[in-house]
């Protein structure tokens, strides 16, 4: 057993974005600056987007699209329970009311064929899919039933997937990524929003900084002008030049990040296959998986204490693992607001109750990737009834 403890997620960060973070400080212009303008260009060129966003959260990202959709107080949005607490606060935000519909047993993203049997009753003003894990749900053919609705995709584990070799953030209406702390491209705390819609890009980014009229971070500089106007009462979600800096040297090496996960990936795959109390990740043929999380399913009939014994196992293997997620209608909020049951939707329901997140990320030597097959082998053995 590991005598150290393995983190869940640590960042690939070293002397790189130590020198071009020291930079940014030296030179003495520490808020949103031409590195915030060099991280959007070079986010836009990648993902294939003709506008990029930089907001200090996913969070933030998600709202200014609503905010630009113009969605109302009382208006409905479709989302998954399958989620962070992100994905619906932010409709609440709006004054609007979120609309759970239930997941794929197989992938946990949203049951497309669900949304549109919610679509021919109800009256939706945008659909905000998550691509779990980093499996890209399938927008093109959400885009489909939903008929000219807008979406608004939560990216926050989708960097780099692909939709049959299409980018995530090239595909909607907008597509939101975080660089929070534990993502796939990380700035400590961060967002990006994507779109192809030169309004919508102009009210986010407006919206982005007190709803200050065109350019507001150039005030300061030699060519800016003290005059302003505001606009709108917006919001202050932009990003430092200090984490901006950070993000163009983690995109520059998000690919190789990447493919050392899926190398990972992999490893976990052929250990944990043929094992009957072991689930591994389903993923549609086609597809590019981010593999920001490897989650585990267990079958609880045939691991004594289910999830929760083996999830504690693991922790006494020293291995840190995580849960992913606990499904929003069981929270209190959203249970006591909206007078859900656990029942409401099963399939998150039940698959919740036996997903564990594994470690899973570039940092992680041959011999944790090791360390962490045996802990969850042997965990299995043990847990296996008599
Ligand atoms: C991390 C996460 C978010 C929120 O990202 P922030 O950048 O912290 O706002 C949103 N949705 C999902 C699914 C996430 O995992």
């Amino acid at each position: 057993m590991r005598d150290k403890f393995l983190p869940f997620a640590l960042p690939d960060t070293n002397e790189a974005e130590v020198s071009a973070v020291s930079e940014v400080i030296r030179s003495g212009w520490l808020t949103t600056g031409t590195q915030v303008r060099a991280f959007e260009a070079a986010f836009a060129k990648y993902v294939g987007a003709r506008h990029a966003i930089a907001v200090n959260s996913c969070t933030a990202a998600m709202h200014l699209a609503l905010e630009a959709l113009g969605v109302k107080a009382g208006d409905k949005v479709i989302t998954t329970p399958y989620t962070f607490a992100a994905t619906a606060e932010v409709i609440r935000y709006m004054g609007a009311h979120p609309l759970f519909v239930d997941v794929r047993p197989d992938t946990l993203n949203i049951d497309i064929d669900q949304v549109s049997a919610v679509l021919k009753r109800e009256h939706v003003a945008a659909i905000m899919p998550v691509h779990i894990a980093g499996e890209p749900c399938d927008v093109e053919a959400l885009d489909k039933v939903a008929g000219g609705i807008p979406i608004i995709e939560d990216a926050a584990h989708a960097l780099p997937t692909k939709l049959r070799g299409r980018n995530i953030g090239s595909l909607s209406r907008f597509t939101c990524f975080s660089f929070y702390a534990t993502k796939t491209l990380s700035t400590g705390e961060g967002g990006m929003i994507t779109t192809d819609d030169d309004a919508a890009a102009d009210r986010c980014r407006i919206m982005s900084l007190h709803g200050i009229s065109r350019d507001a971070w150039k005030r300061y500089t030699a060519e800016g002008s003290w005059a302003y106007e505001i606009i709108a009462p917006g919001y202050i979600y932009n990003v430092t030049d200090v984490a901006a800096a950070l993000g163009l040297v983690q995109l520059g090496k998000l690919v190789s990040m990447w493919k050392r996960r899926v190398e990972i990936a992999g490893r976990f795959d052929t250990a944990f296959a043929a094992r009957p109390e072991l689930q591994i990740p389903a993923r549609a043929a086609g597809n590019q998986h981010a593999w920001h999380l490897y989650m585990l399913r267990v079958d609880n009939e045939r691991i004594r204490g289910g999830r929760d014994a083996f999830a504690e196992a693991m922790r006494k293997r020293n291995i840190g693992i995580s849960v992913h997620f606990i499904p929003l209608h069981i929270h209190p909020y959203y249970r006591d607001t909206y007078g859900y049951k656990p029942e409401d939707f099963p399939v998150a329901h039940r698959e919740y109750s036996r997903e564990i997140s594994l470690p899973i990320y570039s940092r992680m030597s041959d011999r944790d990737v090791d360390d962490v097959i045996a802990a969850v082998l042997e965990t299995a053995t043990d847990l296996a009834p008599p």
